[in-house]
């Protein structure tokens, strides 16, 4: 008897965790010293967790043995709201709040929720795969439109008008993007919802990078720019808060929920499914909103991840045949090689050939929803040497590549 996978996957992409990890893991069995830049996981380059939000999960540990209410803890819940308020979503209460396992929880039942089969999905190309992942399996179809590298990678929006079709439902905004770095503009931002606004469409706003901002970027929540449009915002602690392993995220619907009741019991109903969220990350919720946000000195002039975005930005560009636009946010470059100089064709192979001559693993633009096998995108958080040193080792290899 086989046990086949199902049929329901055949489409489903997510490259991030996907066949090179083997390769990696395989090459460390073997005794090679592999340097991960594929997951943005702070905690693998020295990131420690605050210290004020540890201490509070382990006092409240011995009263966080017990299922919670499906959407969360009322604290945690009330201190999202609040965040959101603070920043101009005035109408936002506890009950629009929904914990999850991560954003990436709440991101599947998002969609799943919305979609019948065929309807369509707005997500960006270069994209954060599990969108269109998700898409996919909840029988959707993602339809991609452009981010312009020669704009800043802003979104096209000529192109994404081009692509609402009856069919499609709901616009993916990841502002800041992943793995671009673009902090979009807010004209750029009142375009696409004012698309959103013509079309009748949801707005699924995927913004977990929006305190990690370099320079003079400013984020705009697309909540407060539209509060006539039916939104769902996404952040989290994983990345602001350096402990993507404790699985810790929310999301929060705003606008006229009138319109969106049928919707929202869906959510409520999937919430319920997955019986609640893990009850000790609910408790670290308020004490990182609350406490010193840590992150704002990591990411100002000065901070380790201005410098290593930095570092990692000029070390790019002086390799020949390739060019990265600066990151404004977040925490990734997307370098593109230049097909004249580097022909790439396959570029899954690139990165299996990088790994295993440089033991260097990097992830593929093609794994973003990127037409072309000429981007990879490569994280800023290893520290400034080590960026250095990897991309010196980068250049080398690309120097001597063929395909
Ligand atoms: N959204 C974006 C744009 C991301 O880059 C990530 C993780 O890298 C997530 C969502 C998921 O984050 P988590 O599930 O850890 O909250």
């Amino acid at each position: 008897m086989e046990f086949r996978q199902s049929s329901k996957l055949n489409e489903v992409c997510y490259e991030i965790r996907g066949p090179v990890i083997e390769q990696a893991n395989a090459l460390e069995e073997a005794g090679h010293s592999v340097l991960r830049l594929n997951t943005g996981n702070p905690a693998l380059f020295g990131f420690e967790a605050p210290e004020e939000i540890v201490q509070d999960m382990i006092r409240m540990l011995p009263q966080a043995h017990g299922y919670t209410d499906s959407r969360g803890i009322l604290s945690a819940r009330r201190a999202v709201a609040q965040r959101y308020q603070a920043i101009g979503m005035a109408d936002v209460d506890v009950d629009d709040v929904f914990l999850g396992n991560g954003v990436s929880e709440l991101i599947s039942m998002a969609v799943q929720a919305l979609l019948e089969d065929g309807d369509e999905i707005l997500i960006p190309s270069p994209d954060f795969p599990l969108w269109t992942a998700v898409t996919t399996l909840a029988g959707g179809k993602a339809v991609h439109y452009m981010c312009d590298e020669g704009a800043d990678w802003n979104p096209d929006l000529a192109d994404m008008a081009s692509k609402i079709t009856d069919r499609t439902r709901a616009m993916v905004i990841i502002n800041p993007n992943n793995p671009t770095g673009a902090v979009y503009p807010r004209e750029v931002l009142d375009g696409m919802l004012d698309l959103a606004r013509r079309h009748g469409l949801m707005v699924f706003a995927d913004e977990i990078y929006d305190q990690i901002l370099y320079d003079d970027a400013e984020h705009h929540s697309v909540a407060v720019l539209a509060p006539d449009l039916l939104c769902l915002t996404f952040s989290g602690l994983s990345k602001t808060h350096r402990v993507a392993g404790f699985r810790s995220g929310w999301m929060v619907v705003s606008g006229p929920r009138q319109h969106a009741r049928s919707y929202l019991e869906g959510l409520t109903m999937l919430a319920s499914m997955r019986l609640c969220p893990n009850a000790p990350a609910q408790y670290a919720i308020q004490a990182a909103l609350g406490g010193r946000q840590s992150i704002r000195d990591l990411v100002a002039p000065g901070g380790r991840l201005h410098e290593q975005r930095d570092r990692a930005w000029e070390r790019l560009n002086e390799i020949p045949g390739v060019s990265c636009v600066k990151p404004k946010g977040a925490l990734y470059a997307f370098p593109r090689i230049d097909p004249k100089v580097h022909p790439i064709v396959d570029d899954e192979r690139f990165v299996l050939d990088l790994l295993l001559r440089e033991k260097i693993q990097v992830v593929q633009g093609t794994g973003f929803s990127w037409p072309r096998p000429d981007h990879f995108r490569i994280l800023t958080l290893p520290h400034a040497d080590d960026l250095d040193a990897a991309i010196s080792r980068i250049g080398r290899f690309l120097a001597g590549y063929r395909q």
